[in-house]
């Protein structure tokens, strides 16, 4: 009888235990295809062009500059595509939210470029996916913003996008498919599609090298010091999503990262066009193939601002659908810098033949296409109007949302190491981590499914601020720069290049 009692549990615990795994397995995955399997190239010797990160940005920079002609090597840590890239929701879209109307009170040429540095990318979307008769569902949609309560913003940005001359139509009584709307305008000629299989059909004439991580740059002599080895190049772009070298360029002062989620629903219905919520934090919606999409709750990375995203993102898209199933969920984190224009150009003053692409601001897809346009510009020295516009070492970044970072940034490095950690294991539940009082020191515990402890380090080992589980993601991110690690320490997304040590 005892011995029956005793295997009914474990039959028990292996079931949920799988079940559990299995759930999460499955819903962990963006609904995205897969990335082509590549062949390795060969790490050793000098090379002429690295880029260095194979996600849209560095993916589509290699393959521009290649096909001028330039011998390209890219370079990836893990696996190309499967960064950040492969968490998108794919919006190939113009429209953000309040960005045109803040934008045009400090300069209305900025803004007229930075609406077309991206209105042109998807043009060049359009003209590469005939070119190389790409099928990877693009449907050209009108991308519609939408409020309940925020009417006179939303007519400022409307103005301001009509002033600069973007093609707007003004929605008065508005009925939408995705939800209650007072308020709302399109901006016409966007986009959707599946980035995967887009970048799968480009035609690759660059080498490409997986698995090796470049851990730093020597900018006088312009070495990279990899996971593997050492070697030189003429020319360098760091597209890393964050670049990973601190110093020159001081990029972990001027930028932090924001945690998106997102959610694929089958049985959908078409809501013809892309939706961007004006009143709940980036709430997003779009078709893909028989699916709707929602993306959203967006909160500041090592800050969960609400628990349960996925589910909540659920409910906000199921009456889309015919009683359809969350076949996938999935979330990343992407970097925002101070005046919402991202860094493309020189990495700093001190090279004129080491590059950056970063700050998409959530964005990315229209902005890395144009991103590629201008670096390969820069390095044929073909002039470009957009070089100004996107330049990293322009002025002006000392604003308020500077000084914010910065105090955020003073806590999580000096003050949170400084304070005791009042709980121990007992306290964290199954499926759960917290930073507690373990083996005598303060520790970064998870506790899994069948209650076993996976400690690691509590400080980021980029430069050390203190992590915070992500309840969500099941991940421990820095709050200040969006370095993050599995529950084994392990690397998920830059800046850092070192793994978290374990306890
Ligand atoms: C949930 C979510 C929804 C989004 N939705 C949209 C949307 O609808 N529309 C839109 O335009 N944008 C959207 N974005 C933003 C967009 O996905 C990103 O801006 C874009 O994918 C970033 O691309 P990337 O190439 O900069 O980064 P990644 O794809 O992360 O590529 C960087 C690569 O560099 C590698 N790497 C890092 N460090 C090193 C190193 N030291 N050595 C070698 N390799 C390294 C990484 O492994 C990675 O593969 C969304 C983002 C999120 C998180």
């Amino acid at each position: 009888m005892y011995l029956l009692i005793i295997l009914s549990k474990k039959i028990k615990c292996y079931f949920v235990h799988n079940f559990k795994l299995a759930a999460n397995n499955k819903t962990m995955k963006s609904i995205w295809a897969k990335a082509k399997e590549r062949k390795n190239g060969n790490i050793e010797g000098d090379k002429d062009i690295v880029v260095i990160g194979g996600g849209i940005a560095g993916f589509l920079t290699a393959f521009r500059l290649s096909q001028s002609g330039k011998q390209v090597t890219l370079i990836e840590a893990n696996k190309v595509l499967g960064g950040v890239t492969s968490k998108t929701t794919a919006h190939i879209d113009c429209m953000e939210s309040f960005i045109y109307g803040k934008m045009i009170t400090k300069s209305f040429e900025t803004t007229k470029d930075f609406y077309f540095f991206q209105q042109e990318a998807i043009q060049e979307y359009e003209n590469l996916i005939n070119e190389y008769k790409i099928e990877c569902d693009f449907v050209k949609v009108d991308s519609y913003f939408y409020t309940q309560h925020k009417q006179q913003e939303l007519i400022d940005e409307f103005n301001s996008l009509k002033d600069i001359g973007a093609d707007v139509e003004f929605i008065e009584n508005p009925n939408l498919p995705v939800g209650e709307a007072t308020m709302a305008f399109k901006l016409k000629n966007q986009a959707i599609f599946d980035p995967i299989k887009f970048l799968n059909g480009l035609s690759v004439n660059f080498e490409i090298i997986e698995g090796v991580r470049v851990l730093d740059i020597d900018f006088k002599t312009k070495t990279l010091y990899t996971s593997k080895n050492e070697f030189r190049a003429n020319k360098i772009i760091v597209a890393t999503n964050f670049p990973f070298v601190n110093f020159p360029g001081w990029y972990f002062l001027r930028m932090y990262k924001s945690h998106s989620y997102a959610v694929a629903i089958d049985k959908a219905q078409d809501i013809k066009g892309s939706y961007l919520n004006a009143d709940e934090s980036g709430l997003t919606f779009r078709n893909h193939i028989d699916s709707v999409i929602v993306g959203g709750y967006d909160h500041r990375s090592g800050r969960p601002y609400k628990y349960q995203s996925f589910d909540r993102l659920y409910e906000k898209g199921k009456h889309l659908t015919d009683d359809g199933t969350l076949t996938h969920q999935w979330s990343a984190n992407d970097c925002v810098t101070f005046d919402d224009l991202p860094y493309v150009g020189y990495y700093s003053k001190r090279s004129k033949d080491i590059y950056v692409i970063t700050g998409f601001g959530k964005l990315g897809m229209a902005k890395a296409m144009a991103s590629s346009i201008l670096i390969s510009d820069m390095i044929n020295d073909i002039p470009n109007k957009y070089k100004k516009l996107c330049d990293p070492l322009r002025k002006g970044q000392c604003n308020w949302s500077f000084f914010k970072n910065l105090l955020c940034t003073l806590k999580n490095l000096v003050l949170m190491p400084l304070v005791p950690p009042f709980r121990c294991v007992k306290n964290i539940k199954a499926g759960q981590g917290k930073v507690v009082f373990y083996k005598g020191v303060k520790t970064a515990v998870y506790k899994d499914e069948d209650e076993k402890i996976h400690a690691i380090s509590p400080y980021c080992a980029h430069l050390g601020c203190q992590l915070k589980f992500n309840p969500d993601a099941r991940t421990w991110d820095c709050p200040c720069h969006g370095s993050r690690f599995d529950i084994h320490g392990n690397i998920i997304t830059a800046p850092t290049t070192k793994k978290q040590e374990r306890v």
